[in-house]
C-alpha cells in the first residue's frame, strides 16, 4: 500500500511540480478510495477475462491523479468518501473511471480482432487493415489517455519494433491496393472504346414488314433469245448501296415506302444496327420506322461496373490512408498538424514509382487543399520518373 501511495505522490509531483508541498499533500487520495478503485478493476478484469494486470490498476491511479490536477477539489471530495467506495465517487470522476474501463474493454476487443483479421483469409483487405489500425489507435490512446498527453508513453510506443511493423505492413498492404486500384483503371481507359458501344433491347424489326422480295431470275441465264427482263437487269447491274455487291450475292428487296431497292439481308442487318439513323432508307433517308431501344453494350457496361467499384476502392484505401498518416503522426512526428502527410508521402512515392514503371500515366502530386495532401492526377512521367 505504501508503494501505491509513494508511487502516487511522485505521479502528482511529475505532474504537477508548481504545487506547494501542502497542495500536493492535499492531492493524496485516501487509501481506501484507493483500495476500493483497485477492488473494482480487478473484479472486471475477472469479469471480462482481461489479463490480470497490474497496470491497469496504475493507469486507474493515474487518471484519478490527472483528474485531481485538473479539478484540485476532489481531493477534499475524495477524502470525504474514504469509506464509502466507487460507487458514490463524484459522477464524472466515477464516468470518467467507466470510460477508461470501456476503452480498456475496446481495446481487449479490437487487439483480438485485429489478431483474428492478421492472420485469417476470410477477412477482406479493407476491414483487416482498418481493425488493425483501430488497434493501434487504440493501444495508444489507452497508454496515453488523451487527457494526460503522456509523452513520455509516446516516446516508449516510439522505440517499439512491433508497433512500427504493424503499421508499415498495414501502410505496404494499401499501397498495393491503391496501386492495383490505379493500375487496372488505366487499363480498362484503354479497353474502353472511343465511342460508346451500344446494344439492342427487344426483338429485331421484321425486314419483310418494311417492302417486298424482289424475285430473282431464272437460273437460265439470259441470251439473245431470250433478253433479259427488268428484274434480271436489276440482279446483275445494280448494286445494293450497303454493301456495294450485286444482287446475285444476295436477294434484292424493295421498300415500300421509297421505293428503293437493297440487299434484303444488309437492309435487316441496318435496320436493327445500333446506328443512329438506322431507321431510315440507306439511299435517300426517308424514315422507316421508329429506333429501337439501346443501352450499353454488356461488355462496356462490365467495364463500367468495374471502373465505379475501383473508384469506391480507391476513396476506401485513402480514407484508411488518412487515418494510418494521423496516427503515424500523432506518434512519429512532431505533432498531427503540422506533419500531415508526412508518412503517406512515402507511400505515395512508392506508388508513383510503380505507376512511373509501368507506363500508368496516373500519378500523386502534392496538394494542400485534399485531406491527404496528396491528389491523384494524371501525369506525364519524365525519363527517370521524376516525381513532383
Ligand atoms: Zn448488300
Ligand atoms: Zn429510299
Amino acid at each position: 500500500m505504501s508503494t501505491l501511495r509513494s508511487s502516487l505522490m511522485e505521479l502528482i509531483n511529475r505532474l504537477c511540480p508548481d504545487l506547494s508541498p501542502t497542495a500536493q499533500a492535499q492531492l493524496t487520495i485516501p487509501m481506501g478510495t484507493v483500495n476500493q478503485i483497485r477492488q473494482v478493476f480487478e473484479e472486471r478484469i475477472r469479469q471480462h477475462d482481461y489479463d490480470p494486470d497490474i497496470t491497469l490498476i496504475n493507469r486507474a491511479l493515474r487518471n484519478t491523479d490527472e483528474l485531481i490536477r485538473q479539478e484540485r477539489t476532489y481531493a477534499g471530495q475524495l477524502r470525504l468518501t474514504e469509506a464509502i467506495g466507487l460507487h458514490s465517487l463524484p459522477s464524472h470522476l466515477r464516468d470518467f473511471l467507466r470510460d477508461h474501463d470501456n476503452l480498456y474493454r475496446a481495446a481487449i476487443r479490437s487487439r483480438r480482432l485485429a489478431g483474428f483479421a492478421a492472420t485469417s483469409k476470410d477477412v477482406d483487405l479493407f476491414s483487416n487493415i482498418k481493425v488493425r489500425i483501430l488497434n493501434l489507435w487504440n493501444t495508444y490512446s489507452l497508454r496515453t489517455i488523451s487527457t494526460t498527453r503522456s509523452p513520455s508513453e509516446r516516446k516508449r510506443i516510439r522505440k517499439e519494433p512491433a508497433f512500427k511493423k504493424e503499421l508499415l505492413d498495414c501502410t505496404d498492404l494499401l499501397v498495393d491496393e491503391i496501386w492495383r486500384v490505379i493500375h487496372r483503371n488505366f487499363q480498362i481507359q484503354a479497353l474502353l472504346p472511343e465511342e460508346t458501344e451500344l446494344e439492342n433491347i427487344g426483338p429485331d424489326h421484321i425486314v419483310d414488314t418494311f417492302g417486298s422480295d424482289i424475285t430473282p431470275p431464272p437460273a437460265a441465264a439470259a441470251s439473245m433469245l431470250n433478253p433479259p427482263d427488268e428484274n434480271t437487269k436489276l440482279y446483275h447491274t445494280q448494286r445494293c448501296c450497303i454493301c456495294l455487291d450485286t444482287y446475285t450475292s444476295h436477294p434484292a428487296f424493295k421498300l415500300e415506302t421509297c421505293g428503293h431497292v437493297v440487299g434484303k439481308s444488309c437492309l435487316a442487318a441496318w435496320l436493327n444496327s445500333t446506328a443512329t439513323n438506322a431507321t431510315t432508307c440507306p439511299f435517300c433517308r426517308t424514315e422507316l420506322c421508329t429506333r429501337r431501344a439501346r443501352r450499353l453494350s454488356a461488355r462496356t457496361q462490365a467495364l463500367q461496373t468495374e471502373q465505379e467499384s475501383l473508384e469506391t476502392c480507391l476513396k476506401k484505401a485513402l480514407r484508411i490512408m488518412q487515418d494510418v498518416d494521423r496516427l503515424a503522426n500523432t506518434i512519429y512526428g512532431d505533432g498531427v498538424d503540422a506533419t500531415l502527410g508526412a508518412w503517406t508521402g512515402d507511400a505515395v512515392k512508392e506508388v508513383n514509382r510503380r505507376c512511373c514503371a509501368n507506363g500508368v500515366m496516373v500519378g500523386f502530386r502534392r496538394d494542400g487543399r485534399v485531406a491527404l495532401r496528396w491528389r491523384l492526377r494524371r501525369v506525364e512521367w519524365a525519363r527517370g520518373g521524376v516525381v513532383a
